[in-house]
């Protein structure tokens, strides 16, 4: 019989675990739970404890136009502000649009880079 001892790897902010070190590290890095997160959906994320309070003071809508719109920095202020709420019971946020947010949000993207990056003008 043989044995074999796997190591398993958990992030730090939302016990989500993997196998690979590479993968989990990089979700780490993303993960919407974590309050230093990097965002990989848009190029300026911004301070996310600033997130969160645009959130708890102004709301869902004011969060979103704090973010440019990006669903992936919106999603992590609800998901931290929940967090934090859930101690001193206050309303739970909920984002439910964030899948089709999310779609709408990279083709908008794609759809600009084409553009910007696509073959220059005729006329220029
Ligand atoms: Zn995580
Ligand atoms: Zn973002």
């Amino acid at each position: 019989m043989r044995t074999k001892t796997v190591t398993r790897y958990y992030c730090d902010h939302c016990g989500r675990g993997g196998f690979k070190k590479p993968s989990m590290a990089r979700h780490e890095g993303v993960c919407f739970s974590n309050p230093n997160r990097t965002c990989p959906e848009c190029e300026d994320w911004g301070d996310v404890a600033e997130n969160i309070k645009v959130l708890e003071e102004k709301g869902l809508d004011a969060l979103k136009d704090h973010v440019k719109g990006c669903p992936a920095c919106t999603m992590s202020a609800v998901i931290q502000s929940n967090k934090r709420g859930l101690s001193h019971q206050e309303a739970y946020v909920r984002y439910d649009d964030y899948k089709e947010d999310i779609d709408d949000y990279r083709n908008e993207k794609y759809r600009e880079e084409s553009i910007n990056c696509g073959l220059s003008h005729p006329d220029s």
